[in-house]
């Protein structure tokens, strides 16, 4: 592809990647354009390409004026397949041929290849290589041994090609064209099995037409190519292969044996097994959907010589040096020099000194991180440091990286997956049905398992993500669905109450007037309460809108109806509050509402409790003295039995999974259930992830809040911001400071946490600090947060698990570090713990990193209180990951539901409730593998839980 084209292509992705903001190139697109042009027409060979280079410049020029993300996604969609040559050009354009024939000698006919490949494909696009066969692109994977190894000897080749050129000192200068013509020869005698995979609509290339392109291409003039390896394939739609004619009973049973042990693949030994187990990969299916977090390029590496500031990069180097530093405040930096051959750089690896005995002198290792500049040097800080497997780089291609435990390390865990893909990749039957891949042009089952581990190209692994994410989706309407409809077909305690003595006592319950939000929510709740078809409703509503007040209405209304009702929390401490609050607040229900003269009698039930306490709420719970009980996961233990459960409520249900939900249900005869949630999520995924709860939204805040002041600082700035929160010490407020989880391992976040305790006592040295942190026992976290609530301690250091909901009206000020490490909507969350007072509040949000990106996001929470907005901005710039407890979903798919956008939730939604329109049960033949293939998952999960 002409380089203009492809640099397009690349800002086109870009800019969906970021959401349609126009942000993919410096000044927008329509700006862009007009240089743009230039390049394009003058490497355009044929006059199919100047039309094509005139269509997109039109449509570039009116970019900036499209004000809707849908009209803006539709744009760049129409280019990319105008330029991969999926969609024909329109009649205005293609007149214009005959203009540009007039002006333009005509091309040399190509004469090796067949014509009618042209007459074929309308819109030409210049590829890299000619598709020589096409040979069904799964049997081209036996001999993917082969290509790694003709790879291999390839960039030997021509590693030594450029140790030749450097030694004559014209490496740097000599043309990039030229460089590439030498190698170009060789590349596409290794790339053939590759281009047969791809199925591009393009015209085949001669090879001479293929240099002539490379004269007009001047690579060196302008943006310099960052390859130093074959490219990866392209590929425009995901291939489909006609389905093998087995019959049902045989494909469901080979669908059941993927479900057998994972020892069962070649070359997985007891050892492995063990290890395997550790990752909870226990069937050839957890093997299989074991999904990497993350992919390293080895074709887009860069020079050091040629990295700027502020950039993500991926590096190869040797190790010139290393030392320890010690830093100011006795942390222990462990620094290195690296050189490449093409410039030195300075990594320092801020308190990981140990890295000293592992990383040595000589030693060739990839680095990936983010550069900066210090006294105009390029260095990098806390990159990703691995050694260099030169099975990868030989392999030049897109290498899985996999989360790993002790013992095991990605190169094995590679060559599992592989031996297993051997296998399945090519057997396991698709139970999507045919007509919906085709609709949505998914890729086929066997071959997105195949590419989302060993992808031949980044094309391939967004095909492969996009199948994968689409199955798990549609599975999860379906079961959520069927599961509704299974929940709904035993019908719930009608609990009614008349308008006098609901307003009675609402009056009497709470000292403010309810907001119209929260008074439009009871409405909903109580609507739902009066049938007898159960209540499933999410109560949402940001941080401090009251949901509690809500809550505790629909308690009253099952009390005063004569049912008994539970709410649950996820902590101790929590739940301690709403006994007191929601306690208090049922007390003053007036006597003569209930006609018995019943008082309501409200129980605590948590793990904190003693023996003769819960034997007390036991009794009651099943007497049915007790009318209320408010507590913990204690709620839900076996022995926990209740008279006449009409009503159960989860706060904060992000922290709870399905089951629970499920075990809570089941201790009545089919209860109303109420879930209440502080996460704002998008709405499209919340009707997916909440296909079965109806929803009620609390949009509105009680009057008389000051919001609180938020500021991004920098890491220079921390004194600062300590000096406010000295301030406010002084005042006898209190501050939390939370500092980010560095890696998904507790040890090391604990780790971080006291290490800045020791430092924070000795700043706040006159006053008293606490710690609270992941590794801590759950009583020891109770009692921690309890103590501070009570202002045993001024300031409190934590971690990502300061506790949510608690109520801390005296704490004014909350410092977070590394505030770019979390999502938008959890930072809403941490700024939630304080303003609760009445008392100005502030928010500060120390930024580690100067990428502008990370900043300009962060600003978000300067600019807005509105928890929905942040949540959204989130999703288009993060994905969902940060949205969706992790319990909802379960691990592997949580990883690639970090991908979704909302498109394909939206046709995973249609697709899921087409299905089960049709065939609820999933009955009907093209369905039963699809239903065998949910009961079997589901089977698999309960054998673990
Ligand atoms: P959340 O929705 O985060 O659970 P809470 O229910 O804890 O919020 O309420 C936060 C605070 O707001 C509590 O102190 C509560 O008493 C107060 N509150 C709730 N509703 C109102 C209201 N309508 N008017 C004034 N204050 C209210
Ligand atoms: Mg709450």
């Amino acid at each position: 592809m002409p380089s203009a084209l492809e640099t397009l292509v690349k800002i086109l992705k870009l800019e969906r990647e970021q959401g349609y903001r126009n942000t993919a190139v410096i000044g927008g697109i329509s700006a862009f354009a007009q240089n743009w042009q230039r390049d394009a027409h003058a490497q355009a060979r044929t006059p199919e390409h100047h039309i094509l280079v005139d269509e997109l410049l039109d449509t570039m020029q009116v970019y900036d004026g499209m004000e809707s993300r849908d009209e803006r996604h539709s744009r760049v969609s129409y280019m990319l397949d105008r330029i991969t040559g999926r969609i024909p050009p329109p009649e205005s354009y293609a007149q214009r041929l005959n203009e540009y024939r007039a002006a333009a000698p005509p091309p040399p006919p190509p004469p090796e290849q067949p014509v009618e490949a042209e007459a074929d494909i309308p819109a030409p696009v210049i590829q890299e290589a000619p598709a020589q066969t096409q040979q069904n692109p799964h049997e081209a994977n036996g001999d993917s041994n082969k290509r790694k190894k003709d790879k291999g000897r390839n960039r030997q080749e021509r590693d030594k090609e450029k140790e030749h050129e450097r030694k004559s000192g014209q490496a740097r200068n000599m043309p990039r064209d030229e460089r590439e013509a030498k190698s170009s020869g060789k590349r596409h005698a290794d790339r053939d099995d590759d281009e047969a995979r791809t199925e591009t609509a393009a015209v085949p290339m001669r090879d001479s037409e293929h240099s002539q392109l490379d004269e007009v291409i001047d690579f060196s003039s302008k943006q310099p190519s960052k390859r130093d390896l074959p490219l990866p394939a392209r590929l425009a739609r995901p291939p489909r292969r006609s389905r093998p004619d087995l019959d049902e009973a045989a494909a469901i049973d080979l669908l059941q044996g993927l479900h057998a042990p994972v020892e069962r693949v070649k070359g997985i030994g007891p050892k492995q097994v063990e290890l395997l187990g550790k990752l909870s990969i226990r069937t050839i299916n957890d093997l299989l959907f074991y999904f990497p977090t993350r992919y390293d390029d080895y074709t887009e590496l860069m020079p050091i010589a040629r990295l700027k500031s502020k950039m993500m990069a991926t590096v190869i180097a040797t190790v010139r040096r290393t030392e320890v530093r010690i830093g100011r405040s006795g942390r222990r930096d462990f620094f290195m020099v690296v050189d490449d051959g093409t410039a030195s750089m300075g990594i320092t690896c801020f308190g990981q000194f140990y890295l000293q005995r592992s990383i040595q002198p000589g030693q060739q290792i990839v680095l990936r991180g983010q550069t900066s500049a210090y006294q105009n040097q390029i260095q990098m800080t806390n990159p990703e440091i691995q050694p260099l497997d030169v099975e990868d780089l030989n392999a030049a291609r897109i290498v899985p990286v996999y989360p790993l435990t002790e013992g095991l390390n990605n190169r094995n865990l590679r060559r599992m997956i592989d031996k297993a893909l051997e296998y399945w990749s090519d057997r396991i039957p698709d139970y999507i049905p045919e007509g919906t891949l085709e609709r949505l042009d998914l890729a086929d089952l066997g071959w997105a398992l195949q590419n989302i581990h060993f992808p031949e190209g980044w094309d391939h692994c967004e095909h492969a993500e996009r199948r994968l994410i689409f199955d798990q989706l549609l599975m999860l309407q379906l079961t959520i669905m069927a599961n509704r409809r299974q929940w709904q077909s035993v019908p719930a305690t009608s609990l009614f109450v008349e308008d006098e003595p609901l307003e009675a006592v609402i009056e009497a319950m709470f000292p403010y007037a309810l907001t119209g939000a929260q008074r439009r929510s009871i409405g909903e709740i109580r609507a739902d309460l009066a049938r007898s078809l159960p209540m499933n409703r999410l109560l949402q509503g940001d941080v401090g809108s009251g949901k509690t007040a809500v809550a505790a209405t629909a308690a009253a209304i099952a009390f005063l109806a004569g049912g008994q009702a539970a709410i649950m929390a996820p902590t101790s401490i929590l739940a301690e509050q709403h006994y007191r609050g929601i306690g208090a607040a049922l007390e003053r229900i007036p006597e003569a509402i209930r006609p018995d003269g019943h008082r309501p009698v409200v129980g605590l039930l948590t793990g904190s409790i003693s023996a003769g306490e819960r034997e007390a709420i036991y009794n009651g719970l099943r007497d049915g003295s007790i009318d209320v009980v408010i507590g913990t996961h204690a709620i839900i233990q076996s022995d926990v039995e209740f008279n006449n459960l009409t009503l159960a409520v989860i706060d904060e249900q992000h922290r709870f999974g399905v089951e629970q939900r499920g075990a809570l249900r089941g201790k009545g005869t089919n209860p109303h259930l109420l879930v209440m949630t502080a996460t704002p999520i998008p709405r499209t995924l919340a009707l997916t992830l909440h296909a079965d709860l109806d929803l009620s939204v609390i949009d509105e805040m009680p009057p008389g809040r000051t919001p609180v002041r938020t500021r991004v600082i920098e890491p220079t700035q921390r004194i600062k911001a300590y000096e406010l929160i000295e301030e406010q010490l002084e005042l006898d407020r209190q501050a939390f400071i939370v500092y980010p989880l560095v890696e998904a391992s507790d040890h090391i976040e604990a780790g971080a946490a006291v290490e800045a305790f020791d430092e924070i006592k000795k700043i706040f040295y006159r006053h008293r600090v606490g710690l609270l942190h992941g590794r801590m026992r759950s009583d020891e976290k109770d009692a921690i947060m309890r103590a501070f609530r009570d202002h045993e301690f001024d300031v409190m250091v934590t971690t990502s698990v300061a506790e949510v909901g608690v109520d801390i009206p005296n704490a004014t000020v909350i410092l977070i570090e590394g505030a770019n490490r979390f999502g938008l909507a959890q930072l809403h969350q941490f700024r939630g713990r304080v303003g609760r007072g009445g008392y100005a509040s502030y928010c500060l949000l120390v930024c580690d990193t100067e990428l502008p990106e990370a900043v300009e996001r962060l600003s978000a929470l300067e600019r807005t209180n509105n928890g929905f907005e942040l949540a959204d901005i989130d999703w288009k710039l993060r994905g969902p990951g940060d949205l969706i407890g992790t319990q909802q979903s379960g691990r592997s798919a949580l990883k690639l539901m970090e991908k979704i956008n909302s498109l394909l939730v939206e046709q995973a939604q249609r697709e899921a409730r087409t299905i089960y329109e049709e065939d609820p049960d999933l009955a009907l033949p093209e369905h039963h593998l699809l239903a065998a293939r949910i009961r079997a998952l589901q089977d698999d999960r309960s054998d673990v839980s």
